[in-house]
C-alpha cells in the first residue's frame, strides 16, 4: 500500500465515523479524557496504536522538501535534490545561433519531446537516446 493511499484511509474513516455527531472526535476530545477509549474497533487500533513506517522514498521525500521550503540550501544542494526527484535526462545542445545549453527533462517525459533555445527560442526535438539518463 503507498504512503498516501494508507493516510488517506485513515483520515477518511476517522472523518466517516465523525459523520453522525458532526466535527467532534471521541478520539480527540474524549468526554473522559482518555483517547483510548475512543478506539472502538481492531481496525482503529491498527492505524492508530500501530507503529507506522513509511518507505524510504517518502522519509527521504519529505526529509528533501522540509529542507527545501524551511531551511537555507546552497544552489548546489538545491540543484542536487531537484535533479534526484524530478529529472531523468540531461543534455547539451548547440543552437544555430551559437548558444551552448543544457537541459534536463523529468521522468515520464513522452519521446519527441522539445526544448527551448534561452537564447533565440529556437525549439529543438530531443532525441531521448541521446540524452544521458541521471
Ligand atoms: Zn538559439
Amino acid at each position: 500500500m503507498k504512503h498516501f493511499d494508507y493516510i488517506f484511509e485513515l483520515q477518511i474513516r476517522q472523518m466517516e465515523k465523525r459523520l453522525p455527531d458532526g466535527y467532534n472526535s471521541r478520539l480527540g476530545m474524549p468526554q473522559n479524557g482518555n483517547p483510548m477509549s475512543g478506539i472502538s474497533d481492531e481496525k482503529d487500533a491498527e492505524h492508530l496504536l500501530m507503529e507506522y513506517r513509511p518507505s524510504e522514498d517518502v522519509v527521504s521525500w519529505f526529509a528533501f522538501r522540509e529542507n527545501l521550503l524551511f531551511k537555507f540550501l546552497r544552489p548546489k544542494a538545491v540543484e542536487a535534490g531537484l535533479r534526484e526527484w524530478f529529472s531523468k535526462y540531461e543534455g547539451l545542445i548547440i543552437c544555430d545561433c551559437g548558444h551552448l545549453f543544457t537541459f534536463s527533462l523529468p521522468n515520464g517525459v513522452e519521446p519527441g519531446v522539445q526544448v527551448t533555445c534561452p537564447n533565440c527560442s529556437t525549439r529543438h526535438k530531443v532525441d531521448l537516446a541521446d540524452a544521458q539518463t541521471i
